[in-house]
């Protein structure tokens, strides 16, 4: 269909195989073009901003494996690092100078997060937060946001964003009513949901758990006050709050949304960027609260391969890049140029389009309205969408294959990678008006 102006054979074989032995053909469940039909690319290399599939066909890639790559693919120090941590063994089971290394590099750009703990995702990290916050507050209920996705634990799978959300249901299927039914959802962007849910249970919240930023319904960004109308609420009712930065972490600012927006959670968990593309998630917060984690306090929470020497590496040679702070006004005016350059490109033809963008995220919505939550998300003009995402792979563009997703630049991409991406959008439009 879509893809018949592209050779994409080998890619089809693959797929046509992998559906055999493996659910979807995929491994987590977007990459499988659901929302807009297709063929997955199967990736065979990447370098810097760019990738290639085993067709041969070259992307500039706006995935960077959903946001960890903010240094771009097989950056040198990146791969030096994990070069010279593979030849010393791959993991102990033990503690190492590398761990610490991650943990301080972390709460020296993160402070609220005084101690920290590795974990191997970002579904861990949020996991385990939940947990923590229960632990420390003896409370059982937990209050997210729709369109908000925290991972795959069955108390977070509750009107979630991203894959989650193209499921087509309000939680997914083995979800558990008992497990499901200590969750609260609100709408995102509307505090006086959050005040009515807390006049009404507020003894009962242990945690808030929200993306400062929203990330997977595509990319909204929360209204002014919103943020601190949480923080208010939680303290008033002795609630945590729990800042999800897997994804803003490092992105939205070297500290993520918490520095951005100066708003200071208890637990903040991180993922993505900290571990340099490696599998890596972290929670961290005021010390009294991470006291409470094993071996120091009853909140049990282990890992066999937890802080992984090969993670470790990876994640230490990526923030240590990142210390740079030309790093990020570089990061945040190229993706500003991007962006506009989207954005003028629709206007000229009539073309509604949101483009939402900060720090190095940013998402474009064929919507005549800005968004503001998931039901702005959803209304967007996803068959729009689905020409639009073709007509960019064509022209070698490689996007979240899906309109409830963030894109991500690094610092690989260039001006030159910028220019041809919105050509390629103009091109893509064409016939969309
Ligand atoms: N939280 C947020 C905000 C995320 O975007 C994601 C994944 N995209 C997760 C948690 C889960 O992280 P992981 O996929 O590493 O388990």
């Amino acid at each position: 269909m879509a893809d018949t102006a592209m050779n994409v054979n080998k890619s089809q074989e693959l797929f046509d195989d992998a559906i055999e032995v493996i659910p979807g053909g995929v491994n987590s469940p977007v990459r499988s073009f659901g929302s807009v039909g297709g063929t997955p690319r199967f990736v065979s290399r990447g370098q810097g901003a760019h990738i290639l599939d085993v067709d041969e066909n070259s992307y500039i890639d706006y995935v960077l494996s959903w946001g960890p790559l903010i240094l771009g693919h097989a950056h040198p120090d990146v791969v030096d690092a994990l070069r010279a941590q593979v030849e010393r063994g791959t993991s102990y089971g033990a503690p190492t100078e590398l761990e610490l290394r991650l943990a301080k590099l972390v709460r020296e750009a993160v402070p609220s997060m005084e101690m920290v703990r590795m974990v191997n995702s970002g579904t861990e990290a949020c996991m385990s937060a939940l947990r923590l916050a229960r632990g420390y507050t003896g409370r059982a209920k937990i209050l997210k946001f729709e369109g908000c996705y925290h991972g795959h634990a069955d108390a977070l799978l509750v009107n979630a964003g991203s894959g989650a959300a193209m499921i087509g249901q309000a939680s997914s299927a083995g979800v558990t009513d008992a497990a499901a039914s200590d969750t609260l959802v609100a709408p995102y962007n509307d505090l006086e949901a959050v005040e009515a849910l807390f006049n009404v249970h507020g003894e009962e919240i242990a945690c808030i758990i929200v993306e400062p930023v929203a990330g997977n319904m595509g990319t909204v960004l929360p209204g002014p006050g919103y943020l601190e109308g949480l923080r208010r609420i939680t303290q008033e009712h002795g609630s945590l709050l729990i800042f999800d930065e897997v994804l803003t972490g490092f992105r939205v600012a070297h500290g993520g949304a918490q520095q951005r927006y100066r708003i200071l959670p208890d637990i903040t968990c991180l993922g993505k960027v900290i571990g340099g593309g490696l599998p890596v998630g972290a929670y961290g917060g005021r010390r009294d609260v991470m006291e409470m984690v094993a071996p120091l306090g009853p909140v049990y929470q282990a890992g066999t391969l937890s802080g992984n020497p090969l993670a470790m590496a990876a994640g230490v040679a990526t923030l240590q890049a990142l210390k740079d702070p030309e790093t990020y006004s570089g990061l945040d005016a190229l993706t500003a140029r991007l962006c506009d350059g989207l954005e003028a490109v629709a206007g000229a033809k009539g073309i509604p389009v949101q483009v939402v963008h900060i720090g190095s995220l940013w998402a474009l919505f064929f919507s005549e309205r800005p968004v503001t939550d998931f039901d702005g998300a959803k209304a967007s003009d996803s068959e729009k969408h689905r020409l639009f995402y073709h007509g960019m792979l064509r022209a070698g563009v490689y996007l979240p294959p899906s309109p409830l997703e963030t894109a991500f630049l690094s610092t690989a991409h260039s001006e030159g990678d910028v220019a041809m991406t919105i050509d390629a959008f103009d091109g893509a439009l064409d016939g969309l008006e």
